[in-house]
C-alpha cells in the first residue's frame, strides 16, 4: 500500500463522462436554435467554433449569443425581447446536460473511503470556473473535495446576468488558475503541495490522460494512477468535439509533443475497470486501513 496525505483528481472522464454530458447538450441546443433562426447549421457551427477560438474555452457560456448570426438576429429584431426568443434552445442544452451527467460507478463511494481514510482530497481540471462548479453540484459532490483547482473565468462579461450562486462553499474554496498553467505542467501540484503544506511524494494524482495527468504527476513526483476506465473511445463523438472545438495549429502540435513525451513514462498504478480499485493501493498517512482492520479483527 502506498500511504498518502493527499489525493488529487482530475475531473472529467475520470469521476465522469464528460464527452456524453457535454456534447449531445451541444448539438441539441444547436439543433432548436438552428430551427429558430432558420439558419443554415453548418454555419452556425463553425461561427460557434470562432467563438471558442476566441475564449481558448469550447464550453465558453452562452456562446451561442456571440455569433455572427444571433447578433444579426438581435439587431433585425430591434428589441429587448428577441434573446428570450432563444431560451428553448438553452432549455435544450441544460435539459440534456442533466439527463447525461452522471459519476462513474464507485466514485462516490471511493471518494468516502478515502476520506475515512484520513486522505484530503482536492480538484483539479483544465475546465473553467463556471463549467466546473456547475457539475461539482449538479453530482452532489460540493462537500467532498478541500480545495479545488480551475481554469480562471473568461475576462469578458458574460452576455446574460450571471446568477447569484447557491449557497454553498464552493467559491471560497476554489482557485481559478491561468491561463498557461494547463496540463502536463507540473507548476499546479507543487503549488498544491505548498498550499497544502505537503511534500509531492505524499500524494497521489488521478486522471485519465496519460499524456497531461499521468505526464504531470511524474514530473511532480507524485504517486501517478491512470484512470484507464475513463479514456475516451467513441470515435463519432470526438469528431463532433473537434467540429466545435477551440484548438489551434498549435494547440495540437503541443499535444503530439506531450504524447511523444508521455511514451517515456509508465503510471505507478492503473485503474482498469473502476477507480475503486484505487482502495486496494492507497492508504491514509499512518496506515489508517492497517489500523482499522486491526481493530476489527
Ligand atoms: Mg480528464
Amino acid at each position: 500500500m502506498k500511504r498518502v496525505e493527499l489525493a488529487v483528481f482530475d475531473l472529467d472522464n475520470t469521476l465522469y463522462d464528460w464527452y456524453a454530458s457535454f456534447l449531445p447538450a451541444f448539438y441539441a441546443m444547436v439543433d432548436v436554435a438552428t430551427s429558430i433562426l432558420k439558419c443554415d447549421r453548418d454555419a452556425l457551427l463553425d461561427e460557434l467554433r470562432s467563438v471558442h477560438v476566441k475564449h481558448h474555452d469550447v464550453e465558453h457560456p452562452f456562446s451561442l449569443l456571440e455569433t455572427k448570426t444571433v447578433q444579426e438576429f438581435v439587431s433585425q429584431e430591434r428589441s429587448s425581447q428577441a434573446l428570450q426568443v432563444l431560451d428553448p434552445a438553452f432549455h435544450a442544452f441544460n435539459k440534456t446536460r442533466k439527463e447525461n451527467l452522471a459519476l462513474f460507478p464507485d466514485v462516490r463511494t471511493t471518494l468516502d473511503e478515502l476520506r475515512t481514510r484520513d486522505i484530503t482530497l482536492i480538484a483539479f481540471t483544465d475546465s473553467s470556473y463556471f463549467a466546473t462548479l456547475h457539475r461539482i453540484r449538479q453530482l452532489g459532490l460540493a462537500n467532498v473535495f478541500q480545495h479545488i483547482f480551475c481554469r480562471a473565468k473568461s475576462k469578458n462579461d458574460s452576455p446574460f446576468p450571471v446568477r447569484p450562486p447557491p449557497e454553498d462553499n464552493l467559491i471560497h474554496i476554489t482557485t481559478e488558475l491561468p491561463a498557461d498553467e494547463t496540463k502536463p505542467d507540473p507548476r499546479v501540484l507543487f503549488e498544491i503541495a505548498r498550499v497544502e503544506n505537503k511534500i509531492t511524494s505524499s500524494i497521489a494524482y488521478i486522471g485519465d490522460s496519460i499524456s497531461r495527468d499521468v505526464l504531470m504527476a511524474k514530473k511532480a513526483d507524485c504517486f501517478a494512477i491512470w484512470a484507464k476506465y475513463g479514456v475516451h473511445k467513441d470515435s463519432t463523438m470526438y469528431e463532433k468535439l473537434v467540429r466545435i472545438s477551440h484548438w489551434t495549429t498549435e494547440d495540437i502540435q503541443r499535444e503530439k509533443n506531450y504524447v511523444a513525451e508521455a511514451e517515456k513514462i509508465k503510471p505507478d498504478f492503473v485503474c482498469e475497470r473502476s477507480i475503486g480499485e484505487i482502495l486496494t493501493v492507497l492508504d491514509g498517512p499512518t496506515g489508517t486501513l492497517t489500523r482499522r482492520q486491526q481493530r476489527t479483527s
